[in-house]
């Protein structure tokens, strides 16, 4: 069995944001040459994740509204973790849209089902972060 290791880097100018990141996966498993297998892609940051779903702007603002919500940035004070900081609502933010996908190697591709791309999601941007990517197979 073949594994392969890299780290992705991205740094939003925002403090929230989705960038699809399926090219940078699918040049990994190319670079890997591992044509059977299983990648996993992860988000490196309490404050980030990776997630799978639609490639659809009305949707991503969509999950900007909900994730709001559910856990709204403003007030900070209404957080007890944010004691010098202010991203409590980001680390919410990331346990509901999740920390990490895995995705079926097959014939070298990314196995996906109809309309799945793969995403980085920022709660807490303005700074780089990494994104682990890990393939494993022959
Ligand atoms: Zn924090």
């Amino acid at each position: 069995m073949k594994s392969f290791r890299k780290e992705l880097f991205f740094q939003i100018p925002s403090r929230r944001g989705f960038v699809n990141i399926t090219s940078q996966v699918a040049d990994c498993i190319r670079e890997s040459s591992i044509r059977e297998g299983l990648v996993l892609v992860n988000a490196m940051h309490i404050t980030a994740s990776v997630f799978i779903n639609d490639d659809e702007s009305g949707l991503h603002h969509d999950y900007e509204i909900w994730l709001e919500k559910l856990a709204p940035h403003e007030p900070v004070s209404q957080y007890l973790h944010n004691v010098g900081e202010d991203n409590a609502d980001a680390h919410m933010k990331r346990q509901i849209m999740g920390r990490e996908v895995v995705v079926a190697v097959t014939e070298g591709k990314l196995d996906f089902g109809t309309w799945e791309q793969i995403f980085y999601g920022e709660f807490d941007g303005r700074r780089r972060k990494r994104v682990l990517v890990k393939i494993i197979g022959e």
